[in-house]
This record gives structure tokens, sequence and C-alpha cells, in this order.
């Protein structure tokens, strides 16, 4: 059963929903909180639930953030929360509450909710979300993050109305392999979706404008949107005094802004409150994915050299990349932040098979965050690698696997700006 089976309406939904928050939490003391992040213009709190295993030190855990009710009239955001943490109690999530602290706001828009009416931005974040959620986030930098919303009979897709449930895969780049990578964990989320029964699709940044913005009309192309929507993914230009959203109201979506500070997995996810007239089903099948990705955070996917969510491909690609140092996963955390807001500050790093024995890598570090310290990691055809060493003087390296090849992973620390060159060697296999 799940835990809403009606749509909660008007200021006694507003309350009914509150009141199963604090019973809920009441009912888990042992491993939820209740925090209250901010305060609706009308004066309605915003809770947060925190919900993690206080026996494993937070140290060692990743952070996942999920919000929902963003858009007031977007019902299927409703149920969608508590369903949510009411899953992060269960026996099924043990393995999640003890890896990662997962923090769950239900309603960010308590006055969209209560009029049923949208009441926030289309353009920005609302002054409410940059408060509410800035402060949230500045102290609990995520690692992933998803924003839930709604689709209904006619709100959304200009062409294909009143049925859609969406992955979002959006408010990405290019850069790093990130397209790809956040790609491979929608197909993943999609997949388990699609064994549990629910039928969804994944649409990217490109879809969205195209597909959901604008008038009915065939030949209404919405030119502004359009703009807007495909700005983050392609336009991003470090030289032309770009600002992140946050700073400039570009976009509505919290999950640019999370990707542009802190490298954070980001996905937006379109649940439907009309063809799924029960709200049990909109809660449900809004929590699979959910789930799905929340376990995907307990994996080591094949190009990690650790655990957790795939955030750690800075700048290079899958072959070689500049990558986070550190011993857990808050130390990764803050390295992955520290690098990736220099990444404009390095070479796409170069590597050279000069013999079938030898590899050479080679990285530039033009910035003044120094000394700068990162790991250069190759992906290796060679299972067996023998040394590494620059300027004659050997260097420690780690090396992990994925099915078919072997990563050499480098930690390094730059003194100064300038280039570091490295001297794999390996045998033929
Ligand atoms: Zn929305």
């Amino acid at each position: 059963m799940p835990v809403f089976d009606h749509i909660p309406m008007g200021e006694d939904g507003l309350k009914e929903i509150y009141q199963w928050l604090d019973d809920w939490v009441v009912q888990n003391a042992s491993i939820a909180r209740k925090e209250v992040i901010g305060r609706s213009p009308d004066g309605w709190d915003i809770p947060a639930i925190f919900i993690t295993d206080k026996a494993f030190p937070n140290d060692d855990k990743q952070i996942a953030v999920i919000t929902s009710g963003r858009h007031g009239q977007e019902l299927g955001t409703r149920v969608v929360g508590p369903e949510i943490i009411r899953y992060l109690g269960s026996n099924e999530a043990e393995e999640i509450r003890n890896t990662q602290v997962t923090i769950v706001v239900p309603v960010v828009n308590p006055e969209g909710f209560v009029h049923n009416e949208f009441r926030s931005s289309r353009t920005s974040l609302t002054k409410t979300e940059r408060l509410a959620l800035g402060g949230l986030f500045k102290a609990f930098p995520p690692d992933m993050m998803i924003d839930f919303h709604s689709l209904g009979k006619s709100a959304g897709s200009k062409y294909d109305r009143g049925d859609m449930e969406v992955i979002i895969p959006a408010n990405t780049t290019r850069w790093a392999m990130d397209e790809q990578i956040h790609q491979y964990v929608a197909r993943e989320m999609q997949k388990s979706a699609e064994s549990a029964g629910w039928p969804y699709e994944i649409h990217t940044l490109e879809d969205l404008a195209a597909y959901y913005f604008g008038d009915t009309e065939i030949g209404n192309m919405p030119w502004s949107y359009l703009q807007e929507k495909v700005f983050l993914l392609h336009m991003q230009d470090f030289y032309d005094n770009y600002h992140t959203p946050e700073e400039d109201h570009y976009t509505n979506y919290t999950c640019g802004p999370a990707y542009l500070k802190w490298h954070t997995l980001v996905f937006g996810m379109e649940t439907n409150h009309y063809a799924l007239s029960r709200a049990g089903d909109i809660a449900l099948s809004g929590l699979v994915p959910c789930s799905s990705l929340l376990k995907m955070g307990n994996t080591r996917f094949p190009w990690e050299k650790d655990r957790g969510y795939p955030v750690n491909i800075l700048h290079g690609d899958f072959r070689i990349s500049i990558r986070p140092l550190g011993g857990n996963a808050s130390e990764r955390r803050a390295s992955r932040i520290r690098i990736w807001n220099e990444r404009k500050n390095f070479n796409l790093p170069q590597r050279e098979m000069a013999d079938q024995e030898t590899t050479v890598a080679r990285v530039r570090y033009f910035g003044w965050d120094l000394p700068m310290e990162f790991a250069l990691c190759l992906r290796m055809r060679q299972k067996n690698i023998q040394s590494v060493t620059t300027g004659g003087r050997d260097v420690k390296f780690e090396s992990f696997e994925d099915g078919c090849s072997s990563f050499v992973y480098i930690p390094i620390r730059m003194e100064k700006a300038g280039t570091i060159e490295l001297i794999i060697k390996h045998s033929y296999d």
C-alpha cells in the first residue's frame, strides 16, 4: 500500500502531509530527523527530512538530495516525496542508509501547493528556493540530486499530452563524458521502472525544449525557451563572463547550478497525475526510478575507482581523465569540487603509446590554486602495470579493473603551474 492513496489538496492536504512527516520522523527517530530549511512567502514551513544510519560516520557517506513540489499545480509530486521517505526507512534501503545521507524536501513550494497554482518562476529559481535550498546545499553539497515534477492533462508536452512519464538527464554538459554518463544512468533507471511496469521515456534538454514548451499548434516553435534550455548544454564558455545560473537567474531548474558548482549527478523527473489516475500509482511509479538511482549509488560503476555516484571524471574521457583524491566520500567530494572549479585551468590530458611496453601521459595545469592535487587516471589494455615514473622518479599508483581492462590511477601534486609527464611501463598482456 502506498503512503497516500489520494492527492492531498489545499491547506488541509498540506497539513496532512506535514503531520505524516512528523509522525514518520518520530517513529523512525534512530535514522531520521526533520529540519525546517525555509518558509514560503505566506509563512508555511519548508521541511527537509534527513535519512541515514547514524552508526556510520557521515564522512564516509555520499549526499543525495531529492526535491519535489516546486510547482504548485503538479499534483503528482505531492505523493512521491512521502513514498520515497517511507522507502528510505524500509529494510530494502538499509545499505543506502549506511552509505548515504539522503535528504528529501517533499514540498519545496507550500504556497503553490495550498493554492494548487504554479506560484513559481519559469525563468529563474524563486527567492524562497534560493534561500532554502542554497542554505541546505551549502552545508550538504549533493553528490546526486533528483528534482521531481509532474505532467498533467494539458501541461507539459505540446504534442503528446496527458500520458508521459519522463526521466530527464538534463542540465549537464558534454564536458568529460557527462552527457554519456547521465544517459547510461538514465537507461538503468528506465530499465528498473520498466520491470516494475512503468513505461518511462528518457528526454534530454533538447527534447524538453522541442517537445514541452510552447503552444500545441503545429509550427509554433518556442524559440525563447529553446534558447534558454539549450544554454547550459551548448553555450557554456568559461572565457565569456559566464556566471552560473544561480547567480544570473538563467534557469528555473535547480539541477543546473548543482551540476555547475559541485559536479553533481543531476536528474529531473516527470511523473504524470493524469494518466495515472490513482494517487498510489503515481507514488509507486515515481519511487522506482528514484530507488534505482539511490541503489546505484552503492555500487561501483565500471570506470570508477570507488563505490558511489559516477561523478569523478572531471576532465578528459574514459581513456584518460583527471579525478579527485581522497580516502573517504567527504574528502573525495571536497577534492572533486575544488578540481571541478579549476577544470578550465587544465589542458585536456594526453596519452601516447611510445612502444608496446610504454605509455607516456602528460597533463598541464596553468591555474593559481596551488599546490594542485589530483589524480590522473588511464584506462589500460594491459593488466600488468610495472611502474609509473616522472623525471626518473617512481610514482605511487593504484589500479582497478572493469570487465575487460584495467585503470591506472596516479595521485599527483603540482607545486607550481606547468606540465607533468609520466612514463607508464607495462608488459604486452
Ligand atoms: Zn514543474
